[in-house]
């Protein structure tokens, strides 16, 4: 049995799809701060399958020895915390309360339960601001500028030296690039409360009429077009590589993958994709840079797939079909 921490959130739930599809069973554990209890009903209807959902907090040491001493629990997946860079700047404090002390009681709670495998939902920040393109994993981590970056850096470096103290322990550590899309059926995707903070939601927020238009930070950068360019990939994809990396729980150690699929996209030809595949009009301007963002980040994935047997299968064109797919069934998320 798998627990998977934060599974009713956007990417939890595409994996928790993906473990059910490849016969595993599933814990999920989430305190619903930014999840949805219906995206886990909606998994249980496309796989006609069982999920056990447990509604509590990572950082509740009492709750997390209740779910190890009442599930027989080999491996946990950790995508449980807080992800939204800007308020972690506003409210740092809060970003390092769930997203480091949460997984050192996580860690704690495996470790009394004689638990030591676990796959971490790291990301393409930790590289930082001086690294050079395409980010390998044997490059060190790098200055982050912003406390969640640092928080998956401080959280990083804690499995690293775990792995390190305790032979016992398999930990690996995924870094996703961009993910984005839902998964084909429509049923489940991406619901940000509030106003989205990333590109893709906003985007698809555009076509369905809840906002009047996208503001595209920066034209001005050095790159092919002047807008940032990101690795994006299909959040079915990043599930899939999330099942395939269970392989590596079977040896002890630390491993550390990049998930992404190596073609950097610019912010206007995602628009300009998005107007082409969806059939709509996008309304966009220009506007200023906006703090904190990177010109151009892309991953180079051979590890992933020379270890794992990993690669993104998913294009462009299925990314944006997927999303729009998603948003036009549920306009209002999973509150439609
Ligand atoms: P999400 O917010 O949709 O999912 C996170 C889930 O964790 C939510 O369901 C939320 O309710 C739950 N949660 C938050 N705090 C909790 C707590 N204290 N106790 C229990 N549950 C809690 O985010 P997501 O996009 O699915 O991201 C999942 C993970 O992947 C996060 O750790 C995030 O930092 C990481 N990540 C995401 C991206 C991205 O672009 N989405 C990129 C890199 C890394
Ligand atoms: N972006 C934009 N307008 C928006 C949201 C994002 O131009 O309303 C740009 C942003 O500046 C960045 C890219 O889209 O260059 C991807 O941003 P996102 O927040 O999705 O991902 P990240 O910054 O984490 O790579």
């Amino acid at each position: 049995m798998i627990l998977v921490t934060g599974g009713a959130g956007y990417i939890g739930s595409h994996a928790v799809l993906e473990l059910l599809n490849s016969g595993y069973e599933v814990v999920v554990i989430d305190n619903l701060s930014n999840g949805a209890l219906e995206s886990i009903e909606r998994v249980e209807r496309i796989t006609n399958k069982k999920v056990i959902f447990e509604h509590g907090d990572i950082r509740d040491s009492a709750f997390l020895k209740y779910i190890f001493s009442k599930y027989a629990i080999l491996s946990v997946m950790h995508f449980a915390g807080l992800k939204a860079v800007s308020e972690s700047v506003s409210s740092p404090l809060q970003y390092y309360d769930v997203n480091v002390t949460g997984t050192l009681e996580l860690i704690k709670a495996m470790s009394t339960a004689g638990i030591n495998k676990i796959v971490f939902s790291s990301s393409a920040t930790v590289y930082g601001e001086a690294a050079t393109v395409p980010y390998v994993e044997s490059m060190p981590r790098g200055q982050s500028a912003n406390p969640y970056g640092a928080s998956k850096g401080m959280v990083e470096q804690i499995f690293t030296d775990l792995a390190r103290a305790d032979e016992r322990w398999s930990i690996v550590l995924l870094r996703y690039f961009n993910p984005i899309g839902a998964h084909e059926s429509g049923d489940i995707g991406e619901d940000p409360k509030g106003v989205p903070n990333n590109l893709m939601p906003y985007i698809s927020q555009v076509a369905v009429g809840i906002r009047e238009k996208l503001t595209i930070f920066g034209n001005d950068y050095p790159t092919r077009d002047g807008t940032c360019e990101r690795d994006y990939l299909h959040v079915s994809d990043l599930a899939e590589g999330h099942v395939l990396s269970l392989s590596m729980l079977k040896t002890p150690g630390l491993y550390t993958f990049n998930l992404g699929t190596g073609k950097p996209i610019s912010v206007l030809e995602m628009v300009l994709a998005f107007q082409r595949v969806a059939k709509v009009e996008l309304k966009y301007e220009f506007g200023k840079r906006r703090d904190g963002d990177l010109p151009a980040f892309w991953a180079d994935a051979s590890k992933a797939k020379e270890l794992l047997g990993w690669e993104a299968k998913r294009d462009l064109a299925a990314m944006i079909k997927d999303t729009w797919n998603w948003q036009s069934k549920n306009p209002n998320g999973y509150n439609s």
